[in-house]
């Protein structure tokens, strides 16, 4: 788990949860807590004695779901415990997985309302009765439209932090169009404090995706950036080909990690410089040639493709060794 905290951590993602499952893990989650260097949060379910042993452990967080923790007596000895450990945060989670039973019968299934209902509850019993305002709310469904709603009617009544995503939002192109269209939507809403995108995939695909929202989203300053046309009678050449290494070769570099850049990859000469004139660098196509153009201003002309796609890695690279 180390091994894998520690990638997460070199590709930029500070917060990672772990599942604790038994008491027999103390150890491990103990160790793992001294060695690494950013936060841990451990996952609680079912049994609320797991959250007293973790907080042993030194975790910076839990994350626990009120719905399947076992009642509020129980939530209150989390809670209670969470308040003698110094900056410890906690996590509610109220997915539509976990709601409790009786909203589920009241709204006929896992709604938007049952969502917010439960949400609301959970808020006003650790604000109101016990005093507790260092946590933040997790309402998530499989649903964007659903999880977005639900959020932003919670918004009406707390202040408290959000850490959104769509859970269960699939693999593939599904799911990182699913996660985009909620957590960007959420993100634009001010509701997304931390955001965990949930695919199907690696958690290197799940990172990558974050990062792009972030970009997509205008919330992150460094980083490359690829806009291409969408080709059309005009294209020379076949820049679907480029564009897939270009992108490729993108993500091989941990292109969020770098300095800013927007490289352009357009499909012919006559628009494209012009239409890509606030991309840094580019290529245009030509008939078996190509054009390097720079903030707009053709700089030279290749009459290999090819060699035209090689110059502009070694620029990007050389443009991100400063
Ligand atoms: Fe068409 Fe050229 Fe515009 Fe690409 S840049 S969409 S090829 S006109």
């Amino acid at each position: 788990i180390l091994e894998e905290a520690n990638n997460a951590l070199s590709l930029g993602c500070k917060i990672v949860r772990t599942a604790f499952k038994n008491e027999n893990e103390f150890e491990n989650l103990k160790k793992l807590v001294e060695n690494f260097k950013g936060e841990i949060i451990a996952d609680i379910h079912f049994d609320y004695k797991l959250a007293l042993i973790a907080m042993e452990a030194g975790v910076s967080g839990i994350r626990f779901n009120p719905g399947n923790i076992g009642g509020k007596e129980r939530v209150k000895k989390i809670i209670e415990k969470a308040k003698t450990k110094k900056n410890l945060a906690i996590r509610i989670g109220v997915n539509s997985g976990s709601l409790e039973k009786e909203l589920i019968k009241k709204y006929g299934g896992p709604t938007t309302q049952a969502l917010v209902e439960s949400t609301k509850k959970w808020c006003e019993y650790l604000e109101n009765d016990l005093e507790f305002f260092n946590f933040k709310i997790s309402a998530k469904a499989s649903d964007v439209m659903k999880t977005i709603n639900a959020c932003k009617q919670i918004a009406q009544f707390t202040n408290a932090p959000f850490h959104v995503g769509i859970t269960e939002a699939g693999g593939g192109k599904n799911g990182i169009i699913k996660s985009t269209a909620g957590i960007g939507i959420l993100i634009y809403e001010g509701l997304a404090d931390t955001f965990r995108v949930s695919l199907t995939a690696p958690i290197e695909e799940e990172i990558k995706t974050g990062f792009s929202i972030l970009k997509a989203m205008g919330k992150l300053e460094n980083g490359g950036e690829i806009i291409s046309c969408p080709t059309c009678g005009r294209t020379h050449g076949t820049l679907f080909k480029y564009y897939n290494k270009l992108e490729k070769w993108f993500n091989n570099q941990n292109w969020w990690q770098k300095p800013r850049i927007k490289v352009a990859l357009m499909g012919c000469e006559v628009n494209g410089p012009g239409e890509a004139s606030d991309a840094n660098i580019g290529l245009a196509l030509g008939h078996n040639t190509a054009l390097f153009f720079e903030n707009g201003e053709i700089k030279k002309k290749f009459d290999s493709q090819d060699k035209a796609f090689e110059e502009l890695l070694k620029k990007i690279e050389e443009k991100w060794k400063n």
